[in-house]
């Protein structure tokens, strides 16, 4: 099982971070010991002092593939829910301003978390999905899948274009403005439209 995750598929995250918007999907992976397993306490990394969330729509891929089409990458994926991508700020602006491969930053053991699968209907597509992250019971970020700068179908094509879409696979498809700090004691919550799909506290 692979990890797919996409950079920058937001124009306002883009920006709030300094960062150009790019002109082809951003694709950086994480190992699957990045994926924190359900029921599985959250530990903030020893290694960092500015832990971020990154609240993104997730999609499972469900057929194996390479050098699929955009236009046909909908039968690739039948799957949907919310996760973190959890980032170590910190570590990542040091790596970036050397110009490094940022997996210290993003790649660690359970910084992927996920939510409740759902399956991912005609209905459900036919609209813009809107999701949000509750910090502490307030609402901290907000997304809607109409601002991504990549569709669905065009991140599928493009990855498949570089590596083999398996099975199980996921891909983490970017995250909206609003990414923040988290610190020990916070209670986070993910929501999908107004379906619950995880909880998860910072220990
Ligand atoms: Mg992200």
């Amino acid at each position: 099982m692979k990890i797919f995750c996409v950079g920058r598929n937001y124009a306002d995250h883009a920006k709030e971070l300094g960062n150009a918007v790019p002109e082809e999907p951003v694709i950086f992976m994480k190992p699957k010991t990045a994926l924190l397993q359900s029921h599985t306490p959250f530990y903030y990394p020893e290694f960092s002092n500015e832990l971020h969330y990154e609240t993104e729509l997730v999609l499972r891929i469900s057929k194996n593939g390479r050098y699929v089409k955009e236009s046909q990458a909908n039968a690739y994926y039948d799957s949907i829910s919310l996760g973190i991508d959890f980032t170590a700020r910190d570590i990542q602006a040091e790596l970036k301003k050397k110009g490094l491969p940022w997996e210290k930053a993003k790649a660690w053991d359970n910084s992927a978390v996920i939510g409740e699968w759902i399956p991912l209907t005609d209905q459900l597509l036919k609209n813009p999905i809107h999701f949000s992250l509750k910090k502490n019971q307030e609402t901290v970020q907000e997304g809607d899948s109409s601002d991504m700068i990549f569709s669905f179908n065009k991140i599928v094509s493009h990855i498949s274009m570089y590596f083999s879409l398996n099975i199980g696979d996921m891909v983490y498809t970017g995250t909206p403005a609003g990414v923040g700090e988290c610190v020990v004691g916070d209670v986070l919550e993910g929501y999908l439209e107004q379906q619950k799909m995880f909880e998860l506290e910072i220990k």
